[in-house]
C-alpha cells in the first residue's frame, strides 16, 4: 500500500495503541509478553520517540537519572552521564523498539484523526489518514506534554524577526551574534540558555516567575562508569534503587510542606552562593515554597545568567513593536529572535478534540470549562474500552516511565480481563469515578502543589489541580496492580 492510500479494514483489532512514545513502546512489548497480539500501533510520526523525538532543543535532556528514566525490563549500559541527554534518549528507545520487534507493528506517518465510539457493536471506529480501521478497545498513548505553547501578545504580528518555542527548535536558524529574547524561565529553558548564551550579542531572559534551580548531582559516567554498568548490573540495579529512595523522599516532602521549610533555606542559601550580584539574587529568588512547581536541577544556568551579555528582566513579555519586545515594566529592547520557552498546554490532552464517546461527545468540548477527570489516570466516565495512559491525576514525582509501567500493568490486566471473559463493553462506574477523585482533590489540598503559595501548571484554569497523585508512589503502583472488575460496568454482546 502506498503511504497515501487510503484502507478500509474488515479486520477487528482487539486494540490499537495511538502513539509511539515512551507509553505505547511499553504497551506493546507488554502486550506481547503477555501472549496478547492482535494489535498494532498508530504513530503520526516516521519515527518513535514522542518527547524525545520532538524536543531537541540544545541541552535538552532528563531531569531524573537514567537508571530510574529507562524502563524497568531495559536497563542500559550505555548512558554517558547520570542524567542523560535527548540523543541518548531516542537512541535507548530506538534500540529498546528494536530489540523487543515493536517496529514491525507500528504503522508510521499515521494520524489518528477521529476515534468514535460505535454502541450497538461495541467497537471503536477509528478514522486516520490511512483509513479507518476497527478495534474492541484502544490505548491513548498520545502524550501528557505534547502541545507547545505560546501566550496571546499583543503586537506579536509585528514582529519582523525570527521566532520558534523550544518543542520546535529551528536549527537553521544560525543565534550566533543575533540579540535574542528568551520568553520563560520553566525547565527546557533553564537547559538551553547555558547552551545558547555564548552564541549571543545580546541575552534577554524574560522571567514571569522565578523558579527554584536546584544543583544537578550530574556525573560522566566516562568508559569505566560504562563498562561498570554493562559487567555489574547489580550496580545499576542498586543505582535504581537509590534513587528511587531518593525521590520517595522527595514526594514525602511534597505530600509534607512543612517538611519543605528546611530545603527552602539550603535552596536560598545555595542561590547567594552561586549568584553575586544582590539585584539579581533577589530577582532570582523564589517567592513560593520547593516543590511547588516541579523543581528544576542545573549547574549551568545561573552562571550563564552572570554573563556580560545577558540581562535577566524579572517580568513578564506584554507587548511586541516591530523588532521590539516590550516587558511587563515597560522595558523595551531590540531583538532579532524570539524563543518561547513558554512550555506547554498540558490541562487539556490534545486526543480529546479526536475522541466521541457513548453520549455522542467529544471530549475536548466536555473538558472546555475545567480539565478531565479519571478512574486512576487511565478510565473516563462514558468512554468504554478506552484507556488513557498518563492520564489526570497520576503524576508523582517521579520517573513518567516508571509511572506509565504501572498504568499500563493495569490496563493490561483490564485487556486480558476483556478478552479471557469475553467481555464486549467494560465502562467505569460514575459513583467509582466520583468517589475516587473526591478523595483524590480532598487529599491534595495540603500537598505543596496546592497550598506552597505558587501558580503551576498542575492547576487548571479554575485552580483544580488535574495532575498530581496525592499519595506515594507505593500506593499509586498497589492501586494498579490489577483492575478491578467490580469498578466497571460490564457488558457482553454474544456475537463480539
Ligand atoms: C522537554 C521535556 C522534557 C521532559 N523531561 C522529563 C524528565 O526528565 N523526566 C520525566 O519523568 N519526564 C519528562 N518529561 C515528560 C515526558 O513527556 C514523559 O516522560 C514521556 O516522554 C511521555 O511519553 P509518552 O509516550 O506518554 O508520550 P509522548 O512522548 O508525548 O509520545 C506520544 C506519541 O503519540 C503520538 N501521537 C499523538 N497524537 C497522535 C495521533 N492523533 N495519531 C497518531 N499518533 C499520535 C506522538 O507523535 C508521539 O510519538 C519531559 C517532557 C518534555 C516535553
Amino acid at each position: 500500500m502506498t503511504s497515501n492510500a487510503k484502507k478500509q479494514s474488515a479486520h477487528i483489532f482487539d486494540t490499537l495503541i495511538i502513539g509511539a512514545g515512551i507509553s505505547g513502546i511499553a504497551a506493546a512489548i507488554k502486550l506481547n509478553k503477555a501472549g496478547y497480539h492482535n494489535f498494532k500501533i498508530i504513530e503520526k510520526a516516521s519515527r518513535v520517540g514522542g518527547t524525545w523525538r520532538e524536543n531537541t532543543y540544545p541541552g535538552c535532556g532528563c531531569d531524573v537519572p537514567s537508571a530510574l528514566y529507562s524502563y524497568s525490563f531495559a536497563p542500559s549500559a550505555k548512558w554517558s552521564h547520570l542524567f542523560a541527554k535527548q540523543p541518548e534518549i531516542l537512541s535507548y528507545l530506538e534500540d529498546v523498539s528494536k530489540k523487543f520487534d515493536v517496529e514491525p507493528l507500528i504503522e508510521f506517518n499515521n494520524e489518528l484523526l477521529k476515534a468514535v465510539w460505535d454502541e450497538a457493536q461495541h467497537l471503536w471506529v477509528l478514522d486516520t489518514t490511512l483509513g479507518q480501521y476497527l478495534s474492541r478497545t484502544v490505548i491513548f498513548a498520545t502524550g501528557p506534554i505534547t502541545e507547545a505553547q505560546i501566550p496571546k501578545i499583543d503586537g506579536l504580528d509585528t514582529f519582523t524577526g525570527e521566532m520558534f518555542h523550544s518543542a520546535r527548535w529551528n536549527h537553521d536558524y544560525d543565534l550566533a551574534g543575533k540579540r535574542i529574547a528568551v520568553i520563560g524561565t520553566g525547565a527546557s529553558a533553564i537547559q538551553f540558555v547555558p547552551r545558547i548564551q555564548p552564541l549571543a550579542k545580546e541575552l534577554y531572559v524574560f522571567q514571569r516567575t522565578a523558579p527554584w534551580v536546584l544543583p544537578k548531582p550530574d556525573m560522566n559516567l566516562g568508559k569505566t562508569g560504562k563498562s561498570v554498568m554493562e559487567n555489574m548490573p547489580i550496580i545499576q540495579q542498586s543505582w535504581r534503587k537509590s534513587v528511587a529512595t531518593s525521590l520517595n523522599i522527595i514526594n514525602f516532602g511534597l505530600r509534607n510542606p512543612k517538611f519543605l521549610k528546611p530545603v527552602n533555606e539550603v535552596g536560598k542559601q545555595l542561590l547567594k552562593l552561586q549568584v553575586k550580584d544582590a539585584t539579581l539574587l533577589k530577582d532570582v529568588t523564589p517567592n513560593f515554597l520547593v516543590g511547588c512547581k516541579r523543581i528544576l536541577f542545573a549547574n549551568d544556568y545561573y552562571p550563564a545568567l552572570q554573563q556580560d551579555n545577558t540581562h535577566l528582566i524579572p517580568h513578564g513579555l506584554v507587548k511586541v513593536e516591530g523588532n521590539t519586545v516590550i516587558a511587563a515594566n515597560g522595558e523595551r529592547h531590540e531583538v532579532d529572535v524570539i524563543i518561547w520557552g513558554t512550555g506547554f498546554e498540558v490541562s487539556h490532552p490534545p486526543i480529546g478534540r479526536k475522541v466521541t464517546n457513548e453520549k455522542g461527545v467529544v471530549l475536548a468540548d466536555l473538558w472546555k470549562d475545567t480539565s478531565p477527570e479519571a478512574y486512576l489516570g487511565t478510565s473516563l466516565e462514558n468512554t468504554p474500552n478506552a484507556f488513557l495512559v498518563l492520564g489526570p491525576n497520576v503524576l508523582v514525582y517521579d520517573s513518567f516511565i516508571g509511572l506509565a509501567e504501572a498504568q499500563l500493568d493495569f490496563i493490561i490486566d483490564g485487556l486480558l480481563k476483556i478478552k479471557e471473559q469475553g467481555i464486549s463493553k467494560l465502562a467505569v462506574k460514575s459513583d467509582v469515578i466520583k468517589k475516587h477523585n473526591d478523595l483524590v482533590q480532598k487529599h491534595i489540598k495540603t500537598t505543596v502543589f496546592n497550598s506552597g503559595g505558587c501558580k503551576s501548571y498542575y492547576l487548571d484554569q479554575n485552580g483544580r489541580n488535574f495532575a498530581a497523585w496525592p499519595w506515594s508512589l507505593k500506593k499509586l503502583k498497589q492501586r494498579l496492580t490489577a483492575l478491578n472488575l467490580d469498578d466497571y460496568h460490564v457488558s457482553y454482546i454474544a456475537s463480539k
